[in-house]
């Protein structure tokens, strides 16, 4: 048993009277972790002590295989990260706050394509949602920045291939989308607006690279700058090299590669509201571009 554990049980009732089907306590994870983050640390100290009698109570009624056979259920590892990324990610923004870097601004980018096409095509991707925002350790998000973008038409005999792409992630549609899409030109030129880089200075961009959607992000931003003729440099860095920066800064010491990546991956934001886009928020779909770079 963890903290969290036994915060989310005592949640159950009160989902179960919202409607919401959850039957154990694992289910109710996606919809606690947010109030969990949230809760002040003296609440946080009586399920502290809960967990701590329960485990030393149950400690010695279970064999030590049972011990064992339970430490390693999913539900304790999915536990067990949940709460070590709140208390480092909240740690990491506490320590760095003497450092100059607080006052530094970041632009997280992404690009959401549909699908991806094999190499022996011209057309690798076909971008249709751009998210970025602006932020900074001392003032959290800034500013963001958000376009569904007019797609090109798919290569003749990819289309079944680039839709099925997108209902297994964003499910925008292929065509027929019945919200505004904003072509290359206007979304290179606010997006640029929007960084406002200073006289002559590159704009710099943070994504993903470790995991590999930066190929996609630097594809698709040369590809609206060669179809529209606005040719600027940017500056795309990976922002797993951002986070080992400021650990390093802090810690004088380098993170893991598998904490770097961990802390990334955090599914903690996927259901709070204010960080998807309003389309993706009202259809309750997780792959969200403006998402991806509020919860990095
Ligand atoms: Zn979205």
């Amino acid at each position: 048993r963890s903290a969290f554990y036994c915060f989310a049980r005592e949640q159950l009732p009160g989902l179960r009277g919202r409607g919401v089907p959850v039957s154990r306590v694992v289910d109710a994870i996606p919809y606690c972790s947010q109030a969990w983050a949230l809760l002040p640390k003296e609440e946080r100290i009586i399920y502290m002590e809960m967990a701590h009698k329960e485990n030393r109570k149950n400690g010695s009624q279970k064999t030590v295989t049972e011990v064992k056979a339970e430490r390693g259920t999913p539900f304790n590892v999915v536990a067990a990260v949940v709460v070590n990324t709140i208390m480092n990610v909240a740690q990491l923004i506490i320590w760095v706050q003497v450092e100059a870097v607080t006052a530094d601004i970041f632009y997280f980018l992404n690009i959401y394509s549909h699908g991806k096409l094999p190499s022996h095509c011209e057309q690798r991707f076909l971008p249709c949602e751009i998210g970025c925002v602006k932020f900074s350790l001392q003032d959290g998000i800034i500013a963001d920045f958000h376009h569904f973008i007019d797609p090109e038409v798919p290569p003749c005999g990819f289309r079944y291939h680039c839709q099925a792409a997108s209902d297994a992630t964003h499910k925008i549609p292929v065509s027929g989308f019945h919200l505004p899409c904003a072509s290359y030109a206007v979304v290179l030129q606010e997006l640029l607006d929007f960084v406002q880089p200073a006289r002559d200075a590159q704009p710099q961009f943070y994504c993903r690279v470790w995991s590999k959607p930066e190929f996609r992000v630097s594809w698709c931003l040369n590809r609206m700058a060669s179809q529209t003729g606005i040719v600027k440099h940017l500056e795309l860095l990976a922002v797993e090299d951002l986070v080992t920066e400021l650990y390093r800064k802090k810690y004088k010491e380098e993170p893991s590669k598998t904490w770097v990546c961990r802390e990334l991956d955090v599914f903690l934001w996927d259901f709070c509201s204010n960080t998807r886009c309003k389309w993706h928020e009202e259809n309750d779909i997780v792959c969200c571009a403006l998402a991806s770079c509020k919860k990095i």
